[in-house]
C-alpha cells in the first residue's frame, strides 16, 4: 500500500482512467438514483405521458448507468492540476483500502460493499462532519453528480421536469437567425513559421467584452487589428443549445473550473466573443462608491469625470442597452414585484439587445438569433468590414520582448498543436480575461507582484422558492437577468454587500442549490425545475484571491480563493432578503442550499401575506443566526476581476498604469476585466468595456501622434 502511494505520488503524469471511477460513481449513485414510479408520478410536469414513466426511469435511472457521465467525469478530473488528479486518485486509492478508508467512512465496509443505504447515511455524515475535508467531499460529490447528471440527462428526463428536449431548444423561438458569419486567417501547417503583419496597427490577445470594444475603438479612428482567440468560433445557427457539449465547446476549462480547495466553481467564456457570447446580457453602469474607491484609493483620476460617463455611454448606446419589451420570467418578477411590495431598492436591468424583444433563456450557450449585441454580433462586425483580421483555435502561449518592447507573440494552434511566431503590429493588447491574462503575462516573464495577486470573483449563492406543483414559469423562453434588488448591497458602508438577482434557470445550474437529503429526494428536487424560482445572492467580496498556471502543466490554472466570513455573511444577508421576496411573491416553500437550514414551508394564499407574519419571523429569525459555511453551498463565479489591477499611483499598486500600459514594457497593454482595481459591484460588463474604451482611446492617440512624427 505505501509503495502504491510512492509511486503514485511520484508519477508526473498522472491521469484518471475508467477503474479509478468506481468507487466515486457509486457515491454518485447514492447522491441521485431512481425511485418507484408511483413515487414520481406527482412530481411529473403534466404534460408527461404517463405510459412512458416506466421507460424514462430505465433509460434514466442513476448516474453510473449513463455512459457519458463517466466520461465526462474522467475529461474533467484530467483536466485539473497534476496535484489535484494525484489528490484525487489517493483519494479513490484511500476510499477502497481497508487501513484507510475507516478514517474516512468511519466504517469498515469498503464502499464497495456498502449497500445504496449505507452509502447515502455515509454521504449525510460527511454533509454534516465537523471536519472541513469531509464537508468538502460532500460537497464536491454532490454538486459535480448533480451538474454532470443533468446534462447528460435524457429527453424523456427533460419533458418529465418541464424543459425543452435538445432539439427543440433550437425552436423555441421563432426569430430568424442572422446568417452572418466571419471569416478567419489560415494558420501555419508547420512549426516555426513567422507570420509578419506590418499593415496590422494592434493585436488584441482574446476575444471577449474588453477585446471587443478595443477593435471597434481602433476601427472607428482608421486602425487594424489582429484578434487572436483560443476558443472556437460559432456562427449564430451552429451554436447547440445542448448543455454538455455547449458547456465544453463554450466556456474555459470546459465549463469546469474551481479554486484549488474546490470552494468555488467558476465559469467564464472561451469562445469567439469570450464572455460577451455567453453572458446574461445585464448591463450594468459603475456604482458610484465604487468609482471613488479606485479614484481615492487606486488614483485613477478619469473614473472620477465626464469623460468616464462618457465612456460608459459610448458601450451603452453601442449595444442598445434598454429596458424596453422585456417579459420578465418568473424569477425576475419576484425580484421586481416583490421589492416593490416590501419597499427595497429595485429596478428593472437594461439589456444589451439593441432594444429589440429577446425572450430567450438559452443566451448561456450563446445567442442563436444574433441579438445580444456582445462582440460577435455588434463590437466586432465594424473592424471586419474595415480590413482588421481575426484567427481563432489559437493560444498565446509568450509574448516576446526586447529592451522592455514586445517584438511578437508565440502562438500555438489548439487544434494541431503547431507553434508559429507572429509579428509586425506596433502594439499589443491583452485582452484574455482576468484568469488567463495574468497568466500569459507570467509565461512571457514579467514580475510585477500584482499580475495574478488580488483575485475578484463577485461569489455568488442561491436562495430556492418552489411554488408548487401546478405552477410552470418557463424559464426557458424568457430573459435570464433583467432585475435586481440593491437592499443589501453596502454593508459596511463601502459597497460590499449582495445584489439579489435572477440566475440562469436550467436544470443542470440549478440541482447543485437544492439541499440535499437523499437519493431519492434529490430525484425529486430534480423535477421541481417548472416551478422553482432561483434567486441569485451575488456578492462584492472583500476577499481577494490569485491566480497562476500548474508549472507541471502549464495549460492548468491554479485559482486559489477562500470566501471569508465577511463575505459569506453578505450572502447570508441576501438569503434573508430573497426569501422576503419570495414569501411575499407566494412561493410556499422557501430553501437554502445548505441542508441543515430548516426549510420554510406555508399555504397562506399570497394575498393575504406580510412579512410580519409569525411563522415566517420566527422561521426568519432562526436562519439568521445560522451561517454560511465554507462548504455548506455550492458557490459559485461567473464575475473573475483585479488580477492585473490598474494604478494611477505606480506599480507598488497596480500591474499596469492609468492608460492600461504594463509598468514593464512599452507597448503591451491590458484591456479587460483584470484591469478593474477591486470588483466592480455591478455585473462587470459594462465597467469592463468602459475601461476597454478608454484604454484603446489612449493607444489611437499615442498612434496618431507617433504617425505624425
Ligand atoms: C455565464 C456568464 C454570465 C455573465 N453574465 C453577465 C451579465 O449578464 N452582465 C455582466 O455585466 N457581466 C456578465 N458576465 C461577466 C462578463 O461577461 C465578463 O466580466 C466579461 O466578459 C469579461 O471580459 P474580459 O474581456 O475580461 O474577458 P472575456 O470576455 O472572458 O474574454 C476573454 C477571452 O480571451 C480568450 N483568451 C484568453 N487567453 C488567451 C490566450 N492566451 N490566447 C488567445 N485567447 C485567449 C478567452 O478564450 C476568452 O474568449 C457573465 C459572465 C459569464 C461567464
Amino acid at each position: 500500500m505505501h509503495l502504491a502511494y510512492i509511486e503514485l505520488w511520484l508519477n508526473m503524469n498522472p491521469v484518471v482512467e475508467d477503474s479509478h471511477l468506481d468507487v466515486f460513481c457509486l457515491l454518485a449513485d447514492a447522491v441521485v438514483h431512481e425511485i418507484p414510479p408511483s413515487e414520481i408520478v406527482e412530481y411529473l410536469h403534466p404534460d408527461f405521458p404517463k405510459d412512458k414513466v416506466e421507460e424514462y426511469l430505465a433509460e434514466f435511472s442513476h448516474p453510473s448507468a449513463i455512459p457519458e457521465f463517466r466520461e465526462v467525469a474522467k475529461k474533467i478530473i484530467n483536466k485539473g492540476t497534476v496535484l489535484s488528479i494525484k489528490l484525487f486518485l489517493l483519494l479513490t486509492t484511500a476510499l477502497d483500502s481497508r487501513i484507510l478508508a475507516p478514517a474516512l467512512t468511519n466504517s469498515t465496509t469498503l464502499i464497495r460493499d456498502m449497500d445504496l443505504s449505507q452509502r447515502e447515511e455515509l454521504l449525510r455524515s460527511w454533509r454534516d462532519s465537523p471536519f472541513t475535508t469531509k464537508r468538502k467531499l460532500f460537497r464536491v460529490y454532490n454538486s459535480f453528480t448533480l451538474n454532470a447528471f443533468s446534462k447528460t440527462a435524457t429527453d424523456l428526463h427533460f419533458k418529465a421536469l418541464g424543459y425543452p428536449g435538445r432539439e427543440l431548444r433550437t425552436q423555441i423561438q421563432d426569430y430568424e437567425v442572422d446568417p452572418f458569419r466571419y471569416t478567419f486567417l489560415e494558420k501555419p501547417q508547420q512549426d516555426g513559421q513567422e507570420l509578419h503583419f506590418p499593415d496590422i496597427d494592434v493585436l488584441i490577445i482574446g476575444s471577449g467584452s474588453g477585446a471587443g470594444v478595443v477593435a471597434q475603438t481602433l476601427s472607428e479612428n482608421g486602425l487594424k487589428s489582429l484578434v487572436l482567440e483560443k476558443g472556437k468560433y460559432f456562427s449564430n445557427d451552429e451554436l447547440t443549445m445542448n448543455d454538455l457539449e455547449g458547456s465544453e465547446a463554450l466556456f474555459e476549462n470546459g465549463g469546469a473550473l474551481s479554486s484549488t480547495n474546490q470552494q468555488i466553481f467558476i465559469i467564464a467564456g472561451s469562445t469567439f466573443g469570450g464572455g460577451s457570447t455567453v453572458n446574461w446580457s445585464a448591463c450594468l453602469k459603475t456604482p458610484f462608491k465604487v468609482r471613488k474607491e479606485w479614484y481615492d484609493n487606486f488614483g485613477l483620476d478619469f473614473v472620477a469625470t465626464q469623460y468616464y460617463e462618457d465612456c460608459m455611454d459610448y458601450v451603452w448606446k453601442k449595444m442598445g442597452a434598454s429596458n424596453e419589451n422585456i417579459d420578465h420570467s418568473g424569477a425576475n418578477s419576484v425580484i421586481l414585484e416583490g421589492s416593490k411590495k416590501l419597499g427595497y431598492p429595485h429596478r428593472a436591468v437594461e439589456q444589451n439587445n439593441g432594444g429589440k424583444i429577446h425572450d430567450c433563456g438559452m443566451c448561456h450557450l450563446g445567442c442563436r438569433f444574433g441579438i445580444k449585441q456582445g462582440s460577435v454580433n455588434c463590437w466586432f462586425r465594424g473592424p471586419s468590414e474595415n480590413g482588421s483580421k481575426f484567427m481563432q483555435q489559437v493560444l498565446v502561449d509568450k509574448i516576446l520582448q526586447r529592451d522592455g518592447k514586445a517584438v511578437g507573440v508565440l502562438c500555438r494552434d489548439v487544434v494541431t498543436g503547431v507553434k508559429f511566431k507572429i509579428t509586425g503590429p506596433k502594439k499589443i493588447v491583452v485582452s484574455g480575461g482576468s484568469l488567463q491574462t495574468p497568466v500569459l503575462l507570467q509565461k512571457s516573464g514579467f514580475k510585477n507582484k500584482h499580475i495574478g495577486a488580488n483575485l475578484k470573483l463577485h461569489p455568488v449563492s442561491l436562495t430556492l422558492g418552489d411554488f408548487g406543483n401546478d405552477v410552470d414559469f418557463e424559464a426557458y423562453r424568457k430573459p435570464i437577468m433583467t432585475s435586481i434588488c440593491n437592499k443589501v448591497e453596502d454593508l459596511d458602508g463601502k459597497a460590499h454587500g449582495t445584489r439579489i438577482e435572477a440566475m440562469l434557470n436550467a436544470p443542470y445550474g440549478v440541482a447543485p442549490f437544492f439541499p440535499w437529503k437523499s437519493g431519492a429526494e434529490s430525484r425529486k428536487d430534480l423535477l421541481r425545475y417548472k416551478q422553482t424560482v432561483p434567486i441569485l445572492l451575488l456578492s462584492r467580496d472583500t476577499t481577494s484571491g490569485s491566480v497562476t498556471y500548474d508549472k507541471q502543466k502549464p495549460d492548468a490554472l491554479v485559482i486559489d480563493y477562500l470566501l471569508n466570513k465577511f463575505d459569506r455573511n453578505s450572502i447570508l444577508q441576501g438569503f434573508l432578503i430573497a426569501s422576503d421576496l419570495l414569501y411575499i411573491e407566494g412561493a410556499i416553500e422557501i430553501m437554502s442550499p445548505q441542508a441543515w437550514v430548516p426549510r420554510f414551508k406555508s399555504s397562506k394564499p399570497k394575498h393575504a401575506r406580510s412579512i410580519e407574519d409569525e411563522d415566517y419571523v420566527n422561521w426568519r429569525a432562526k436562519v439568521a443566526k445560522i451561517p454560511f459555511d465554507s462548504y455548506g453551498s455550492p458557490y459559485g463565479s461567473a464575475h473573475q476581476m483585479s488580477t492585473c489591477r490598474m494604478s494611477g499611483k505606480g506599480p507598488g499598486y497596480g500591474a499596469c498604469d492609468t492608460k492600461g500600459k504594463l509598468f514593464e514594457c512599452s507597448n503591451v497593454y491590458v484591456a479587460d476585466a483584470s484591469t478593474l482595481p477591486t470588483a466592480s459591484g455591478a455585473n462587470p460588463m459594462v465597467s469592463t468595456m468602459s475601461f476597454a474604451r478608454h484604454v484603446s482611446l489612449g493607444i489611437v492617440k499615442e498612434l496618431q501622434q507617433q504617425s505624425k512624427l
